[in-house]
């Protein structure tokens, strides 16, 4: 593989297992994103998606394999050819790529709208009151939540808290966006809004955006790449009207029909 190709994934996944006791939820995964590209994750629930996003997060750790992030191992630092585990420093470091959006929200609930943007710019980045707010600001104004500033997670709906949550994510300045099934615990007539903003998000060519979602349609819509999932394993994965329209695997075909 030439080095241009190499510098050009900005995720890198290679020979990933996971697992859990005896069960093995990631088998030998390997899986790569470009930068900028805007890549989902489709498959049955179960089947290890939210891991794969989790592992990125350095939220759970891997038992196999390598990940490299910008060209960064994620779980191990080289020194003298050797792979070392990382230290604080280089997790935090690793950690500021990458901004991830959650099905269930997870705003802060103690926390105002504002609070929620602000806290971790200002903790992690070391921001002024001042600069984290008016950060936070430019945020809410284009997920369109301004005149909520003040308000707590309790007092919106929930398309709003996961605009908030989106708006939190970009406050950190992530070159990669991270989506699990950001609408899925949304009621149907709060969908659109939220996806409104990710499509926004979407035509920024310099952000990268893995997204997993079983919005088939919006996924056709936004992906430069669809990846089917099953069973610790991507089965299938090509351009949207490939995997859409002419999906080769049996598998592909039996999950694409239950949305039919
Ligand atoms: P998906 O997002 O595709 O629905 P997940 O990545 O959440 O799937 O889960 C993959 C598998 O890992 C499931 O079988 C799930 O039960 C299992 N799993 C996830 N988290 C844990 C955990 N903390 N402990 C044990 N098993 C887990
Ligand atoms: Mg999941």
């Amino acid at each position: 593989m030439s080095e241009s190709n190499q510098s050009d994934k900005i995720i890198e996944f290679q020979n990933v297992t996971k697992s859990y006791g005896d069960h093995v939820v990631l088998d030998a995964l390997d899986f790569s994103v470009r930068r900028g590209e805007k890549v989902t994750i489709i498959g049955p629930s179960g089947s290890g998606k939210s891991t794969v996003l989790r592992i990125l997060m350095t939220l759970e750790d891997i038992q196999d394999g390598v990940i490299h992030v910008a060209g960064k191992p994620l779980w191990h630092e080289e020194k003298n050819g050797q792979l070392m585990p990382a230290s604080e420093a280089h997790l935090r470091m690793m950690r500021k790529e990458m901004g991830m959006v959650f099905q269930q929200f997870n705003l802060f609930p103690h926390m105002t709208v504002m609070r929620n943007v602000t806290e971790a710019p200002r903790q992690v980045l070391g921001l002024s009151r001042d600069k984290a707010k008016k950060r936070a600001l430019k945020y809410l104004d284009l997920v369109g939540m301004t005149e909520h500033a003040d308000k707590f997670p309790s007092q919106l709906s929930g398309g709003q808290q996961q605009r908030v949550g989106i708006a939190r994510a970009l406050a950190m300045h992530p070159n990669i966006l991270l989506f699990d099934e950001p609408t899925s615990a949304l009621d149907p007539e709060l969908v659109g809004e939220v996806l409104q903003v990710i499509e926004h998000l979407a035509s920024q060519h310099d952000l990268t955006i893995l997204l997993v979602t079983h919005e088939m349609q919006f996924a056709r819509q936004i992906s430069d790449r669809v990846c089917f999932f099953d069973q610790g394993k991507f089965v299938e994965e090509g351009r949207p009207e490939e995997i859409f329209t002419e999906p080769r695997e049996e598998r592909t075909k039996a999950f694409l029909s239950s949305f039919l």
